[in-house]
C-alpha cells in the first residue's frame, strides 16, 4: 500500500502546483492519473499551443508549463500512479483514507485532494455512420502536435474556441484549412472570430456556414469529406482533405468521483472556499473539478485554491503546530531529499 501526506487525483497543473505548496510544508504528495503522462489538459489536449495568462509568462506552451511545473516539484519527490483511475475510496475508523485505482493499486492517506479536472477526457463525436473506420487514420479530436498538419489539408468543425483557436493556429502551418459550422454565429472569443474573419478575408483560410459534415471518405484513410450547407438548397460538395478535426467539446465526466458521496453540482464537486474542502472532511477539491459562487475554470485559480487547500491540510495532519507562513524568497525551498535552492539574491535597480 502506498502511503502518503497528501493523495492527489490528477496530475494536471492544479495537482502539480499542490505537490509544491505542500513541499514547502514538508507535506509529501503521491498524484494519481488515469492518463500516461502528467499535465492534464495542458499535455492531453493541447501542449503546443500558447498560454497568455500564467503570471509572469507573456507566453508559454501549455507543455513547457508542464514541464517546468515538473522542474518545480522535483525536489520534493512526489510519487505518481500513472495510467491508473481512482475508482474508489473508503474512510477509516480513524478518518485517513484508502483510495483504490481500476488496477487494484492501494493509496493510504489523511488527506485526499482531488484535482481530476474535466474527468475522463471524452470527446463529442459527430454522428457519422463510418467514424470509427478513421479514428486516428484521418479523424482526430485533439490536436496534440500541430506539425502532423504541416502541408496538410485540414478540416475543422466546431464553433466554440477551440475550433476557432486551432483554426488561426493552423492557418499557418497546414497547407489548407477550412472551417465548418453549422451556425453563422460562433460560441468563441470575439477576437478569434474577427481573426478567422480576417483571415478568410487574405483567403488563408476557407470557412464555411452554416453547413455539416454529412460522410467521411476513403479506401485505408480518409480522403474527402462531404458537405452539406444548411439551407434550403441543401448544397452539397465532396472536399479533398488529409485530415477531419472535429472540435466538439469534451463532454465532462466526472467518472468514479461522481459516487463517493460528494455534493456535485453540474458535474463539479462543491467546495467550501475557505479551504476548498468538500463536503466530506479531510477531502478536498481544488481545480477545473471544483465549482463554488464564481468559479472560473483557469490555471491561475487551479494553483490560488492548491495552495489555500494546503494550508487547510496542514493544520488537519498537525492540528498541534502552528503554521508560520514563509515567503520562499527568504527560505529558499528544501526538498524531501534534503537538497536545499537557495533563495535567489535580491536585485536592486536603481532608478535614475
Ligand atoms: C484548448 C484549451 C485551451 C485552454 N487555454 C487556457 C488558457 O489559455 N489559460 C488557462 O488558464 N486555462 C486554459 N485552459 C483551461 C486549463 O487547461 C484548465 O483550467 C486546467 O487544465 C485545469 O487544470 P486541472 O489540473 O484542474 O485539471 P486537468 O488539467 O483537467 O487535469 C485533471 C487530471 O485528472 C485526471 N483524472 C480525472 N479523474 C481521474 C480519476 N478518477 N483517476 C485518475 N485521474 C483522474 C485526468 O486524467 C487529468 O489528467 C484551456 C483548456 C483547453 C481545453
Amino acid at each position: 500500500m502506498i502511503k502518503t501526506d497528501i493523495l492527489i487525483i490528477g496530475a494536471g497543473p492544479t495537482g502539480l502546483f499542490a505537490v509544491f505548496e505542500a513541499g514547502l510544508l514538508k507535506l509529501k504528495c503521491h498524484l494519481i492519473d488515469a492518463l500516461p503522462q502528467a499535465g492534464g489538459q495542458c499535455a492531453e489536449i493541447y501542449p503546443k499551443k500558447p498560454i497568455y495568462d500564467i503570471p509572469g509568462f507573456p507566453e508559454i506552451l501549455a507543455g513547457d508549463l508542464v514541464n517546468n511545473l515538473m522542474e518545480q516539484i522535483k525536489s520534493f519527490q512526489p510519487g505518481f500512479t500513472l495510467g491508473e483511475r481512482a475508482e474508489t475510496i473508503k474512510k477509516l475508523d480513524d478518518g485517513t483514507f484508502v483510495v483504490t485505482t481500476n488496477k487494484g493499486t492501494e493509496h493510504h492517506a489523511p488527506i485526499v485532494a482531488i484535482a481530476g479536472g474535466l474527468g475522463s477526457f471524452e470527446p463529442r463525436k459527430p454522428l457519422l455512420d463510418n467514424l470509427s473506420k478513421y479514428e486516428d487514420n484521418g479523424v482526430a479530436y485533439m490536436i496534440k502536435d500541430p506539425e502532423v498538419y504541416r502541408n496538410k489539408r485540414v478540416v475543422i468543425a466546431g464553433g466554440g474556441d477551440s475550433a476557432l483557436d486551432w483554426s488561426i493556429f493552423l492557418a499557418d502551418i497546414a497547407s489548407e484549412v477550412t472551417l465548418i459550422h453549422r451556425r453563422n454565429e460562433f460560441r468563441g472569443a470575439l477576437d478569434s472570430v474577427e481573426k478567422v474573419q480576417e483571415l478568410k478575408n487574405q483567403g488563408k483560410l476557407n470557412l464555411i456556414t452554416p453547413a455539416e459534415i454529412i460522410g467521411l471518405n476513403g479506401e485505408n484513410k480518409l480522403e474527402s469529406v462531404l458537405v452539406r450547407k444548411i439551407s434550403e438548397a441543401k448544397e452539397e460538395m465532396f472536399l479533398e482533405v488529409d485530415h477531419f478535426i472535429p472540435l466538439f467539446g469534451l463532454s465532462p465526466k466526472l467518472g468514479p468521483i461522481g459516487d463517493w458521496g460528494l455534493e456535485i453540482e453540474k458535474n463539479a464537486i462543491k467546495v467550501d472556499t475557505f479551504d476548498y474542502q468538500t463536503n466530506i472532511p479531510g477531502i478536498y477539491a481544488i481545480g477545473d473539478v471544483n465549482t463554488y459562487p464564481g468559479k472560473l475554470k483557469l490555471i491561475l485559480c487551479g494553483f490560488h485554491e492548491a495552495t489555500l487547500m494546503c494550508q487547510s491540510a496542514f493544520q488537519k495532519i498537525h492540528p498541534d503546530k502552528k503554521y508560520v507562513m514563509k515567503y520562499t524568497t527568504v527560505g529558499g525551498v528544501s526538498g524531501f531529499d534534503g537538497t536545499k535552492k537557495e533563495a535567489p539574491k535580491a536585485v536592486v535597480k536603481k532608478i535614475e
